[in-house]
């Protein structure tokens, strides 16, 4: 076991994990065995493929059975010790595991492990806010405790008002997520929204612009966080814009929780002390299971803790329990290694792309995303992306920002540290990586296609898929995935 690599990877954790697969996997097969043949085969592509999505990891086999129990079975809509539902004494054992790790884990006043993903996580959050700075005060001021002894004209008013909301956060192209604000996602409907960008000529975040927004804007939240940005975010500056236009600050830490917990991303960087709301993906650096999970002080609090019924429907009792699962490993000694390698096999990488003259948003990293420019190849994203997928290396294109090929083809890729951290890549490997990325996209060039170059189509130049993909396993044999486990 390295001490990036999922906890409990050796031999005899390896050994007991390996008859738990066999076993399942032949309970599965006497059913439909063409779902254990594809469940065999995701892990062998998994353990054949350069996994550099920034947004993927993989989770320990400890998590990963966990999600497979009776607990799938149970329902338990409400909140811990006071549930819709009877005999929900062992979910509540599990529900309060995973509240009880994360508050401890991030240093949190109040956590919430029920939200199903990230997406979930926000909307849990933004109608916590809702409920907390607008139905709240409406309610006291229309003089009722309960919004169903509202008048019908009444409540058509407080309706009104909790769909009149402001809120900025940062834009898709210069990293942030459609749950942002963005207008095809529930976000971009439920709020007026404004979107905040980063510095045109450094592709960094701009503080003074943000300020200057929010001034004028006046939202009722302001959210930070992102998903392709691959620089540090200053929240302590963050909860000053936010105080000064008297916003509530919401982070989304989905794509960096890993760094908050392994204390890479601590003071001004970690959000948790400074934000009103926290938000976050338990799947991605933090390596868990899939799912979301929110942390409050005390004043959102109890909102979040009505995220059932108010978003949420019966909770995933068996994700929650691997929550917990994976909070307790990221609590370990090891997790702060392993996260401090994420950020410096990130920095790595970006180094690898700079000395080999490929263009980089922001010029580098101090994350664990980097945001490839492929224009300098000639190429838009989709075809990078095709191409290094052709070699063996797995990523996602993505759009940067100002994109002249907008968010479908787009003009960037991005590649995150997590999921080759857990297997072991260090420094040499991740620029090695990068050479094999920058061998792939020098050979690559657009078709012809009916009205000049293609934007999806390419050609690759005879034997260099072939020649990187022999490259790539062989760093990847070195670095097996699972190491001992057998199926
Ligand atoms: N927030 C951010 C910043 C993300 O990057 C993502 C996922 O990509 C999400 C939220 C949504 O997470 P999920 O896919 O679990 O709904």
């Amino acid at each position: 076991m390295t001490a990036t690599s999922a906890p409990g990877q050796g031999a005899e954790y390896a050994a007991t994990a390996s008859e738990a697969y066999q076993a399942a996997l032949r309970v599965i097969e006497s059913v439909e065995p063409r779902i254990a043949d594809a469940t065999r085969k995701e892990l062998a592509d998994q353990r054949d493929s350069l996994k550099l999505i920034a947004s993927e990891n993989y989770a320990s086999p400890a998590v990963l059975l966990t999600m497979g129990t009776w607990f799938s079975d149970k329902y338990a809509e409400g909140t811990i010790g006071h549930r819709f539902y009877a005999a929900c004494q062992n979910v509540d054992t599990v529900e309060a595991l995973a509240a009880e790790h994360a508050r401890e884990l991030f240093g949190a006043q109040y956590a919430y492990a029920q939200p199903h993903s990230g997406i979930d996580a926000n909307l849990v959050a933004y109608w916590a806010i809702l409920a907390t700075k607008v139905e709240a005060p409406g309610l006291a001021e229309m003089g009722a405790k309960h919004i169903n002894d509202l008048s019908e004209a009444d409540w058509e008013k407080l309706r009104a008002k909790l769909g009149n909301q402001r809120l900025l956060g940062m834009s898709l192209d210069t990293g942030g997520h459609l749950t942002h604000g963005f207008r095809p996602n529930i976000s971009g409907k439920m709020f007026h929204q404004r979107q905040y960008g980063t510095d045109p000529t450094t592709g960094f975040l701009d503080y003074d612009a943000v300020a200057a927004s929010a001034r004028e804007f006046k939202p009722l939240v302001l959210v930070a966080g992102y998903s392709a940005y691959p620089r540090r975010v200053n929240f302590a500056k963050m909860r000053e814009i936010a105080d000064e236009v008297g916003a509530v600050l919401m982070v989304d830490m989905a794509h960096f929780a890993g760094l908050v917990a392994g204390k890479v991303f601590t003071g001004d960087e970690d959000p948790v002390p400074h934000a009103h709301v926290v938000t976050t993906t338990t799947h991605k650096s933090l390596r868990g299971p899939r799912g979301g999970l929110v942390l409050a002080t005390e004043e959102f609090a109890p909102a979040v803790d009505k995220g059932c019924p108010m978003v949420l429907g019966g909770p995933l009792s068996h994700v929650m329990a691997a929550k917990a699962v994976a909070l307790a490993e990221a609590r370990q000694p090891e997790f702060r290694t392993y996260a401090q390698a994420v950020a410096d096999n990130a920095q790595a990488l970006a180094d690898g792309f700079v000395k080999r003259d490929a263009g980089l948003v922001t010029g580098g990293t101090d994350n664990h995303l980097v945001l490839l420019d492929v224009t300098s190849f000639g190429l838009t994203g989709r075809q990078a992306e095709s191409a290094l997928l052709d070699a063996g290396i797995v990523t996602n294109r993505n759009a940067i920002p100002a994109d002249p090929n907008g968010a479908w083809y787009t003009s960037g890729i991005r590649f995150g540290s997590p999921a080759l951290t857990t297997r072991g890549f260090g420094a040499d490997e991740f620029d090695r990586v990068a050479d094999l990325v920058v061998e792939v996209l020098e050979n690559t060039q657009p078709a012809a296609g009916p009205n000049g170059p293609s934007k999806a189509k390419y050609t690759i130049a005879d034997g260099v898929a072939a020649r990187v993909h022999a490259a790539a396993a062989e760093l990847l044999d070195a670095n097996p995935l699972y190491p001992g486990l057998t199926l």
